[in-house]
């Protein structure tokens, strides 16, 4: 997907309505079509990126300052007791849209709205030591 046949990117350029929850410079956030619960807000960059991999360096703090106002704003007048910021990153992790985007869902006690992955074990301390170790290289070695 490009930017010219992305639909968010059309969203951003008001071609396709939206019902608008936050707007700046840098960030644009709507209310999800398909809300897991009332509320469900997807924020995004306005400039085009596939993935969390092409953010642009420095828009990270405007697009967490968002969520945490919507956050809170969802508390205020959604009825949420608690809201869960999830992000999917290519179709394996459930990415439908590719423009890098963040739900912010909603919660409430006991709503089962997201269940809950299930807590794995490493073989031994040695197998998780050697795969962090592996990890801190590559993290290291990109930009
Ligand atoms: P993801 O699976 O993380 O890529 O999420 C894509 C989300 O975009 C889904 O939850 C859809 O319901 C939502 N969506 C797709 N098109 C629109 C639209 N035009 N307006 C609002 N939400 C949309
Ligand atoms: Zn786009």
């Amino acid at each position: 997907m490009t930017v010219d046949n992305c639909i968010f990117c059309k969203i951003i350029k008001g071609e396709i309505p939206c019902a608008k929850v936050y707007e700046d410079q840098d960030v644009l956030a709507f209310l999800d079509l398909n809300p897991a619960a009332p509320g469900h807000t997807l924020v995004l960059p306005k400039k085009h990126a596939a993935t969390l991999l092409d953010l642009e360096p420095g828009t990270g703090d405007s697009l967490l300052q968002a969520m945490r106002k919507i956050g809170g704003a969802l508390r205020d007048v959604a009825g949420a007791e608690g809201f869960n910021c999830v992000q999917n990153n290519f179709a394996s992790a459930g990415q439908e849209v590719m423009h890098l985007h963040w739900h912010v869902i909603p919660r409430r006690e006991g709503d089962l709205v997201i269940t809950a992955w299930r807590p794995g074990k490493y073989a031994d301390m040695a197998q998780m030591a050697q795969l962090a170790g592996q990890l801190l290289a590559a993290v290291e070695k990109s930009g």
